[in-house]
């Protein structure tokens, strides 16, 4: 083989074979056990010791994705893959990732990559209309890698908002007992320390109980501390459990404290205007809210979107201009540089993807995704409610539907395991009050009613 580097037509006859490959996947995905079966270490002890020193053919590294990788993924993308939260991933999306590589654009400010700013600011606007989300959302929207990251970049903001007149530990947030483990990541970087994060009680439905919340602020401020941050879950990781965002937001309004929403996964299902009423209740009176729509938005990961209410606060947070980053553009104030809208300098030019998902699939083809997810979904709660062999643990309103065995903990961790170790799909579990409980999260792409019927039937079979 030739040692010249390789150029345009090295590429271009390896990607037809790639993109062949990974359509090849798509259509094969149902095939494999859902579960990697592999055993730790198996995969680097397919590995050789050492770099190659010399260039190797296509022929050789493709091979290895089937000898070396297939066995070893867990296949997210299969139908029959019902564990944690979905992470959605598409043609249309992946063909964006493709061209955004292709361009190699380092967006980390306008004058970088003016299509990688504009086409983002636009899409997410789009995005405002598309999900019922309020007006002055308009032109604050930023993408970030995650909504973890969405999670911190909230905290920051209004941390910084108060430590101007009050010390860092003096302030106090609050969240749900539910929230994702990411708001306590976030408060901990953001330099708090994690009793500065008080966690509240919830009601039968897992939902954060504002008698509670207003209870534990009024009790921190009679002590001389100053609640500067509630966050809300629309749609909690454990059971989809819906935060009462509206008493929330009186609390937050009584005591001047900054109300973020986190939406990972749920915030997507406001495409459907019937599901609004549901997802976006409160959120007119948030100051920052987001989604992953790398969750259930058939864009692949990374992708979150976070919009706020007024992005000068996260600015004031993030914004460090050395000399060799200013130009004129910048100075102008006419262009959004969103560098300062996330903690990393750089970014991917990940607005492609979300925008070739909206147009690929229109507005109406993503409604359908997500209402045929939301129909399969309660038609299995309907099975679980029907059978006297399962209690069903949680509201099922939107795509998670939350069950345990009623002879116990052990059967259900038992039904768990041997649906896992079948190969012929995959679910995840949680606790729930002190019950040890299965997660039927549906949301992959691919997943069809007759998926979610073969699913019903494997519990059946080995309950
Ligand atoms: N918030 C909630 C409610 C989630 O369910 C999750 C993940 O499932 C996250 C945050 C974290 O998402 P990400 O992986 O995008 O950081």
């Amino acid at each position: 083989m030739s040692a010249a580097p390789p150029g345009p037509d090295d590429f271009r006859a390896a990607g037809h074979e790639l993109v062949e490959w990974v359509a090849r996947y798509m259509e094969d995905v149902e095939r494999f056990p859902v579960q990697s079966p592999v055993a730790p270490g198996w995969v680097r002890a397919q590995l050789p010791p050492h770099a190659p020193e010399q260039p190797e053919p296509w022929d050789a590294i493709v091979a290895d994705l089937d000898r070396v990788v297939l066995p070893a993924v867990t296949h997210w993308q299969s139908p029959m893959f019902f564990g944690y939260f979905p992470a959605n991933a598409s043609g249309p999306s992946i063909l964006g990732d493709l061209v955004s590589s292709g361009l190699g654009v380092q967006g980390m400010l306008w004058a970088t990559g003016p299509a990688c700013t504009e086409i983002e600011t636009h899409v997410l606007d789009w995005l405002v209309e598309l999900l019922g989300l309020p007006e002055h959302f308009r032109g604050h929207g930023v993408i970030q890698d995650s909504a973890s990251s969405a999670n911190l970049c909230a905290v920051l903001a209004a941390r910084d908002r108060r430590t101007a007149t009050v010390a860092l530990d003096r302030l106090r947030a609050y969240t749900s007992t539910q929230a994702h483990s990411s708001i306590e990541k976030a408060i901990r970087v953001a330099g708090l320390r994690r009793d500065q994060l008080r966690t509240i009680d919830v009601d039968d439905t897992y939902a954060l109980r504002a008698d509670a919340l207003r209870d534990a602020v009024e009790r921190d401020v009679a002590g001389g501390l100053v609640p500067f941050l509630a966050v809300a879950t629309a749609g909690t990781t454990s059971s989809l459990a819906f935060d009462p965002v509206d008493a929330i937001a009186d609390v937050c309004d009584a005591h001047d404290m900054w109300l973020h929403v986190d939406a990972a996964l749920a915030g997507a299902a406001a495409i459907a205007p019937e599901l609004r009423a549901l997802v976006n209740g409160g959120i007119d009176r948030v100051d920052s809210w987001c989604f992953d729509p790398h969750k259930w938005l058939l864009t692949n990961f990374d992708c979150d979107v976070l919009y706020l209410a007024d992005p000068s606060a996260l600015v004031d947070s993030l914004s460090v201009v050395p000399e060799y980053l200013r130009n004129q553009a910048s100075e102008s104030g006419a262009v959004i540089d969103y560098r300062d809208w996330q903690v990393p300098l750089g970014r991917r030019f990940r607005a492609l993807k979300l925008w070739f998902v909206l147009r690929r699939y229109g507005a109406e083809g993503l409604r359908e995704h997500i209402r045929r997810d939301v129909r399969a979904a309660r038609w299995l709660a309907a099975r679980v409610d029907g059978d006297d062999r399962f209690a069903r643990l949680a509201p099922a309103d939107l795509s998670l539907v939350c069950f345990a065995h009623r002879d116990g903990d052990d059967a259900t961790e038992r039904l768990h395991r041997r649906i896992n170790e079948s190969g012929r799909a995959l679910v995840t579990h949680t606790r729930l009050g002190d019950r040890y409980a299965i997660r039927v999260a549906v949301g992959a792409t691919s997943t069809e009613q007759h998926h979610v019927e073969a699913l019903w039937h494997l519990v059946d079979e080995l309950a």
